[in-house]
């Protein structure tokens, strides 16, 4: 059973809009992920090894939500809320709360923009009110045309295709087969759809052929972007996503060890030689797939 907190704010302003995410408001209304992911950076002491063990519900979420859409409606302060910065929409809690689906509808209700970020087939739920929102939402006037007036974006963050793979790093989340199904179902239904490949995972998902691989199976699912990233990893303590990643690649990928040691011994990023070759392949990739690295 897990445990409910009570909170007085689930409705954050960001101070400055991301350029990737285009987000002016953040909701997550749960606390802690079971998705579990390795690589995740919420990791550390406050959640544990095991961010399942730490995962609430915040019980009054949708209360506060209403209050706070409210007045910011009233002062005509619209902007793109994104669900969800620091845990998933769509964990399998969701299917017994339905916290997203109460807020999709006060969202629908007071026409803000919405941007899901989710790894999970759940989303699938609730295409009747992101069709809502899509149609009614109000934009600030300086993404109006930028989104051709389109009130719903979707983004499947994807670290790898593999199965295997993901079942060793984000062994909570929908498989990617799976994720991929609903990924064409999402562009079937005519909505704003893009992935975000935050993590790629160094010498695994970033080969050249798993790259193309990535590229070719999201071009032939018509995305309208793809958003890629490369991995950091903080901390040395045990429920730290580097020492976490650290033993996976140990007991997964031991080929692969003293390269990431290597890499990571001294800090969270990968060396800056790697980030320009990086954000140089991605490019040539997104040309040669005709794909926008933008939303
Ligand atoms: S789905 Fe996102 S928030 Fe959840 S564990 Fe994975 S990276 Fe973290």
């Amino acid at each position: 059973m897990p445990r409910k907190i009570e909170v007085t704010s689930v409705l954050n302003k960001t101070k400055k809009r991301d350029s990737w995410f285009l987000d002016d408001y953040t909701v997550n209304l749960y606390s802690s992920c079971s998705f579990n992911c390795l690589y995740c950076y919420i990791r550390g002491s406050k959640y544990g090894t095991n961010l399942e063990e730490s995962l609430s519900i915040k019980s009054n979420a949708i209360e506060v939500l209403d209050r706070q859409l409210f007045r910011r409606a009233k002062k005509n302060e619209y902007g793109i809320v994104v669900l969800s910065s620091a845990t998933d929409p769509y964990l399998q809690l969701e299917k017994t709360y339905e916290l997203t689906r109460e807020a999709l509808k006060l969202i629908a209700n007071y026409k803000f923009p919405v941007h899901i970020i989710t790894k999970s087939d759940l989303i699938e739920r609730d295409f009747d009110l992101l069709h809502q929102i899509d149609k009614t939402a109000i934009h600030s006037n300086d993404l109006k045309d930028r989104l051709h007036n389109r009130g719903t974006i979707i983004s499947f963050s994807f670290s790898t295709l593999d199965d295997t793979v993901a079942n060793i790093f984000e062994k909570g989340a929908t498989k990617p087969s799976v994720r991929l199904k609903t990924l064409k179902n999402t562009v079937r239904e005519n909505f704003h759809t893009g992935v975000s490949l935050m993590p790629l995972l160094p010498f695994i998902s970033d080969t050249t052929e798993h790259l193309h691989l990535l590229f070719s199976t999201f071009k032939k699912s018509n995305v309208k972007y793809i958003l890629p990233a490369t991995i950091t990893l903080f901390g040395n303590g045990k429920a730290d996503s580097k020492t976490l990643v650290l033993n996976a690649i140990r007991k997964h990928f031991p080929e692969l060890e003293n390269r990431y040691l290597n890499y990571f011994k001294n800090g969270s990023q990968m060396p800056d030689f790697y980030k320009k070759a990086f954000a140089a392949k991605m490019k040539e990739l997104c040309n040669e797939y005709e794909v926008s690295n933008r939303i």
